[in-house]
């Protein structure tokens, strides 16, 4: 899971930017380094520093990022502060959800447990890739721990599935700003390559808990 236990200095609203799990380049070809220049570079630290603007001044300046979600979600006066907060939280997590060697097999005990939820690795990817390709608009597809087991949803927008509170495992950014520079509007060649060649099992796993 992503350390979230920094709390803001007394100061104000001090969220940070987190660095990149690896370089710029490093998923290239599956999203280009200038997909991730313009996808991490602008729109999450857009997020960060308006999620900064936005409280300021109010009661949820010394709130970790995880309890300001949890503070504003559901409220539509506070929408705002929640779509932005949930949307560094989402990149942070999806960022770590990808890597250069990802893909492939995962780990032993991740893999039991898809064969026990799924039936085995294929009928995981494919559930995955129709959440994500059937996401109407913007939104995000996960690999959840509901309980005991291992289940694909899919959220718009900004929502997350920590809100209610399940466990998120990994998931796969499908707002267009995630794959159109790469892609044009061919979303689903953007999912299977991140499935195949990115999609982090290890990080998945590190989630169990
Ligand atoms: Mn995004």
């Amino acid at each position: 899971m992503i350390n979230d236990k920094t709390r803001n200095s007394p100061a104000g609203a001090q969220h940070l930017l987190p660095p990149l799990p690896y370089a710029d380049n490093a998923l290239d070809p599956v999203i280009s380094a200038r997909t991730m220049s313009i996808h991490y570079g602008k729109h999450h630290k857009t997020y960060v520093d308006n999620l900064n603007k936005l409280i300021t001044g109010t009661e949820l300046t010394d709130l970790t990022l995880q309890e300001v979600i949890s503070a504003t979600v559901g409220q539509a006066d506070k929408a705002g502060i929640f779509n932005h907060a949930a949307q560094v939280w989402n990149h942070t997590f999806y960022w770590n959800s990808l890597s250069p060697k990802g893909g492939g097999e995962p780990p032993l005990v991740l893999k039991q447990k898809i064969e026990s939820s799924f039936g085995d690795l294929d009928s995981c990817k494919k559930e995955l890739a129709t959440a994500a390709m059937t996401q109407f608009g913007s939104g995000w597809a996960w690999l959840i721990m509901n309980g005991d087991k291992l289940e694909v949803t899919k959220t718009a927008n900004a929502e997350l599935p920590l809100t209610k509170g399940i466990k998120p495992l990994l998931v796969i950014d499908v707002w267009e700003h995630a794959y159109y520079l790469d892609y044009q509007n061919r979303r689903v060649d953007y999912v299977n390559a991140v499935i195949e060649k990115l999609i982090n099992w290890g990080f998945a796993e590190s989630n169990l808990g």
